[in-house]
């Protein structure tokens, strides 16, 4: 096993890491809060957590990930003021909330399954585990770090002074960024909702009854309620965005550490934003991109994980159609070079991966998951050797990290061609054979325009689908 080295947000230095147990890491990621598609930014965090489970296990950890879905509680604002954002977007499609979290589950799934990202070992539900997040605050309640205001059931901050550990900020120093106050009952300004009481003139759709009324959890308890049962506490690593850095995870670790008194997580690690021209990507933006948005342009799913591996998760990442397009064309001639060993009959079980390049790509990868490098590794590596097997074993080893799915990449693809484009072809054989060429050009256009492309070559004419 190597060193393994992270850069810790709690430390600000890049240490060595070294788990809490002998063998079994265990990582928890904040997961989505599912009333509305992950954009392209989101996804670029969760491929960057991917990255980190990837690497733990390319070391011969085993791995425990735990991913959370907010489905209940997220208020439209930091403040813990606003409409939750899940009953506010059954509101909009006139759907119920359950239906909508289930809707936006589903389709978060079928985005990460699309960028090949594994899916966390256990995914809990913050809607299924209310009694865990009571209890959690009933905890924190008899020790005296809560209080009650007219509209729910609030963490003091003052109470906990370590609330600034991860950010680097004093509270004094966080007040005097803060926005403008606007709940006039909360004693600090950073203090935050536990419980949220159901507003009286109107009925939720999703509420519980607690010690303290009916209502709903805040946003930030179900990430320490589920972390510490599925994890224990301490646990190894926690990750988000940069984002969580000053809020949602400065309350995740006062409302653990108040209950347990001990350390939450080891380990604190964030990833960058993904930006355009600048401006973080967001909803509330207006510059964000689905994955199915760049499908529709006919871009690969993994062409956007590519773009992702190729920026280190601390650097922010400038989105742009043309850097896409940059991704797509290397990944498509790593799978080219795959092809080819393939086609020279390269047997990766018979390849040897050279030692020294080995080293190298290990060494990237543990220096703080420096993903770009590795890719260099490879890029040279390709470019440089010879033999098929050696090519194939190496590609496929180190893809276990990348995740690009390169073995999945057989000597000639396979491509299915409808009966349709199939007949245009052979009308456009015989129109040059007679040497029509007119005709022939203009079945050459209709098959481009049926998502096909012929490719004459001296065994006659192949066909490949347009993007
Ligand atoms: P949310 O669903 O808003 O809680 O966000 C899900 C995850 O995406 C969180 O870990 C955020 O920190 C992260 N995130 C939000 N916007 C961006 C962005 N523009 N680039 C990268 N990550 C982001
Ligand atoms: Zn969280």
């Amino acid at each position: 096993m190597g060193i393994l080295k992270l850069y810790n947000t709690l430390s600000r230095r890049v240490e060595e890491f070294k788990p809490l147990n002998d063998n079994e890491v265990g990582i928890y990621t904040c997961g989505p809060t599912v009333y509305d598609y992950a954009h392209l930014g989101n996804l670029r965090t969760y491929i960057f957590e991917d990255i980190l489970r990837r690497v733990l296990e390319y070391n011969g950890y085993k791995v425990k990930h735990v991913m959370n879905i907010t489905d209940v509680g997220h208020l439209t604002s930091d403040a813990d003021e606003g409409e939750d954002k899940v009953e506010a977007s059954a509101k909009r499609a006139g759907r119920s909330a359950w239906e909508i979290a289930e809707f936006y589950t589903q389709a978060f799934f079928r985005d990460t399954e699309r960028l090949n990202i594994l899916r966390p070992h256990i995914v809990p539900k913050a809607t299924e585990h209310i009694a865990d997040q009571i209890a959690l605050i009933k905890k924190l309640e008899e020790k005296g770090y809560t209080y009650r205001t007219s509209d729910g059931i609030y963490f003091d901050v003052s109470k906990f002074p370590d609330y600034g550990k991860l950010a680097g900020q004093s509270l004094e120093e966080k007040k005097a960024g803060a926005r403008v106050e606007v709940n006039p009952e909360k004693r600090n300004p950073a203090d935050f909702a536990l419980w949220k009481f159901s507003p009286k003139d109107k009925k939720r759709q999703m509420e519980w009854d607690s010690p303290w009324g009916v209502g709903f959890p805040g946003w930030h308890i179900e990430c320490s309620a589920m972390s510490t049962k599925y994890l224990g506490q301490p646990f190894d690593i926690h990750c988000g965005g940069v984002d969580h850095i000053y809020t949602h995870h400065p309350n995740e670790i006062a409302q653990s550490e108040a209950a347990e008194g001990v350390k939450m997580a080891n380990f604190w690690m964030h990833g960058e934003f993904m930006v355009v021209e600048g401006r973080r990507m967001g909803k509330s933006e207006g510059n964000a991109y689905l994955l199915d948005d760049l499908i529709k342009r006919g871009y690969d799913p993994l062409a956007f994980r590519y773009l992702c591996l190729n920026t280190h998760y601390r650097i922010q990442l400038n989105f742009t159609w043309q850097a896409l397009e940059g991704a797509q064309t290397a990944l498509e001639r790593l799978r080219e070079h795959v092809r080819n060993a393939r086609a020279r009959g390269g047997d990766p079980a018979q390849g040897k991966i050279p030692p020294d390049v080995h080293r190298k790509f290990l060494e990237a990868i543990n220096d703080d998951l420096n993903v770009p490098q590795a890719l260099g590794v490879v890029w040279d590596f390709v470019r440089s050797h010879q033999d098929p097997s050696d090519k194939l074993a190496a590609l496929f080893d180190f893809d276990r990290v990348f995740g690009l799915k390169l073995s999945e990449v057989r000597a000639e693809e396979p491509i299915e061609i409808p009966q349709e484009v199939r007949e245009l072809v052979a009308q456009r054989e015989a129109a040059r054979k007679a040497k029509n060429f007119q005709e022939a050009d203009a079945l050459r256009v209709k098959i481009t325009e049926l998502g096909y492309e012929v490719i004459d070559t001296p065994q006659g004419p192949k066909l490949k689908k347009r993007r």
